[in-house]
C-alpha cells in the first residue's frame, strides 16, 4: 500500500486552497454591476443574434451537406468527371477542375444565405457599415481568392489520396496542417490589405504604450498600424501577426474609436499574449489532431456511402466523389464543434490573463468586453458555452477581470476604488441608442485560429 502516499499527495494538489483573505469588494457583485450597464433591451438584442448565430451554423453545413449530395445523386459530378479526363486528361487538372465546379456550383447556389448572414442580417442588427455594391464586390474577391486557394488545395490533397492510399488520413492531415500554416504567414501580408487600409498609428503616449508592453514581453515590434475596420463594420478587433521577421501589431479604427484607453491597452495585451504564447503553433497542432481524426474517420463513411460505385464513383481517390468526401468532413466537422470551439477557448482564456497581467487593466478589460457584448451573449448555460463558444463568454471575462482586480487591490498593487463600473460609465452602443433613439452599432469579422483575434 505504500503506493497510496503519493497518491493522496497528488490529489491533494489539485484541490484549490481556498483561503479567505478579506478582498476590498465583492467580484460577483461588481461583474453584475458592469453587466448591468447594458440594459435589458441590449442584453435581448446581443442574445438573439448571438443564439441566432448558433442555427447559421447548423444551416450552413445543412446547406453544403444538401447541395453536395444533390451533385452526387443528379450525376453532376460524375458526368463532369468524365468530361474533364477526356479533355484535360492529367490527374491533377481532372481534380483542379472538378475542384472549381465543385466550389464554385455550392457557393452560387448558396448564395441567398450567404447574402442574408453577411449582408442583411448584420444591417438588420446594425452591425455593417456597408452598402450592398460595396459588400458585393468585396465578396467577390474573397470568392475568386477562396476559388484559387481551395482548388489548389483540394487538388494536393487528391494527389495524397491517390498516392499514399490507405494510409492517406496521416499525409493529408500534414499536408493540410502546412497548407493553413502557409494562409496564417501569407493572409496578413497580402491577403488582408486587399480589404482593408493598414496605416503606421499616430505618435503618442498610447502608441509607446502599446510598444512598450509588447516589448516588455518580448514581441520584436517596432511599429503599431491601424487597419479601417470601419469600412465594413463597428466592430472592434486586433491582432499581432508576424511573418519572417515582419512582426507587427494592428488594431482596428473602430477599437481606437470606441474603447477607453485602457480598453485598448488590455486588447493590445490580449493580441500580445497570443503572439507571445505561441498560440499559432499550439492551435496547428491540436487542430492538426483534430483533422487527423475526421480525415481517419472520412473513408468508412465515405466507402459505406458509395458502396458498389454508387453514383459512378470508383474509389476515394476519384474526382466523382468530391462533393461525397467534402459533405462527410463537413457532417464530421459538425460533430466536432464542440472539441474545435474548447481548443480555441483555451487559447483565448489564456490570452484573456495574460492580457489583465500586461496591461493591468481590469476595467479597460470589462470595458472591451461589453462592447463585444454588443455581438455576443453573455451568459450563456454551461451547455451552450462548452458547445458554441470559442471565447470565455463576457460574464467570465468580466468576473476575472474582477477577481483581479480584488485581489491585486487587496496586495496593495492596485489603486483603492470601487469594483463595479465607473460612475454613469455604459456601452456606446446603449448610449447610442438612447440618445438619439436610432439602431445600435456592431459586429466585425473574427479572424480566428491563425489570425489570433480579440
Ligand atoms: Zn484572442
Amino acid at each position: 500500500m505504500r503506493w497510496i502516499a503519493p497518491l493522496v499527495f497528488v490529489a491533494a494538489s489539485f484541490a484549490t486552497a481556498a483561503y479567505a483573505a478579506p478582498l476590498p469588494f465583492d467580484p460577483d457583485e461588481a461583474t453584475r454591476a458592469w453587466l448591468a450597464t447594458m440594459g435589458p433591451e441590449a442584453t435581448e438584442r446581443s442574445n438573439r443574434y448571438f443564439e441566432g448565430g448558433y442555427w447559421i451554423g447548423f444551416a450552413n453545413a445543412g446547406i453544403t451537406i444538401v447541395l453536395s449530395m444533390a451533385l452526387m445523386m443528379l450525376g453532376w459530378a460524375r458526368g463532369v468527371r468524365s468530361w474533364l479526363e477526356k479533355t484535360v486528361k492529367f490527374y491533377f487538372l481532372v481534380v483542379f477542375g472538378m475542384a472549381v465546379f465543385y466550389t464554385s456550383v455550392t457557393s452560387i447556389l448558396s448564395f441567398p444565405f450567404t447574402y442574408y448572414v453577411g449582408f442583411m442580417r448584420e444591417h438588420e442588427f446594425g452591425l455593417a457599415t456597408q452598402t450592398f455594391p460595396e459588400w458585393f464586390v468585396e465578396f467577390m474577391i474573397s470568392f475568386a481568392i477562396n476559388l484559387v486557394i481551395s482548388a489548389i488545395f483540394i487538388s494536393v490533397l487528391y494527389l495524397v489520396v491517390r498516392a499514399a492510399k490507405r494510409t492517406w488520413w496521416i499525409w493529408g492531415s500534414m499536408v493540410t496542417v502546412a497548407f493553413i500554416a502557409a494562409l496564417v504567414a501569407l493572409v496578413p501580408v497580402y491577403i488582408s490589405p486587399l480589404f482593408n487600409t493598414y496605416t503606421p498609428m499616430e505618435q503618442g503616449e498610447l502608441r509607446d504604450d502599446i510598444l512598450h508592453m509588447a516589448q516588455a514581453s518580448g514581441v520584436p515590434a517596432d511599429n503599431v498600424y491601424v487597419f479601417d475596420v470601419s469600412r465594413q463594420s463597428n466592430r472592434v478587433t486586433a491582432n499581432v501577426s508576424g511573418f519572417l521577421g515582419t512582426t507587427r501589431i494592428s488594431l482596428s479604427d473602430t477599437l481606437l474609436d470606441r474603447a477607453s484607453t485602457d480598453g485598448v491597452r488590455e486588447v493590445m495585451g490580449h493580441e500580445i499574449g497570443h503572439y507571445v504564447l505561441h498560440h499559432t503553433n499550439s492551435l496547428l497542432v491540436m487542430l492538426g489532431l483534430l483533422i487527423t481524426v475526421v480525415f481517419a474517420l472520412t473513408p468508412a463513411l465515405f466507402n459505406w456511402l458509395a458502396k458498389g460505385e454508387r453514383w459512378g464513383v470508383r474509389d476515394i481517390a476519384d474526382p466523382a466523389g468530391m462533393p461525397l468526401v467534402f459533405a462527410v468532413i463537413t457532417l464530421l466537422f459538425t460533430v466536432a464543434t464542440p472539441i474545435n470551439n474548447n481548443i480555441i477557448r483555451y487559447h483565448e482564456h489564456q490570452a484573456d490573463i495574460f492580457g489583465l497581467n500586461a496591461s493591468r487593466a481590469p476595467d479597460g478589460f470589462a470595458e472591451t468586453a461589453l462592447l463585444l457584448s454588443e455581438y455576443r451573449k453573455m451568459e450563456p448555460s454551461p451547455l451552450e458555452l462548452w458547445f458554441f463558444y470559442d471565447h470565455p463568454s463576457g460574464y467570465q471575462r468580466i468576473h476575472m477581470a474582477m477577481e483581479w482586480k480584488a485581489h491585486e487591490m487587496a496586495a496593495g498593487r492596485y489603486p483603492m476604488g470601487p469594483g463595479g463600473p465607473p460612475q454613469g460609465w455604459r456601452p456606446d452602443f446603449v448610449v447610442v441608442e438612447d440618445e438619439a433613439g436610432a439602431a445600435p452599432s456592431a459586429p466585425a469579422t473574427e479572424p480566428s485560429p491563425g489570425g489570433a483575434s480579440d
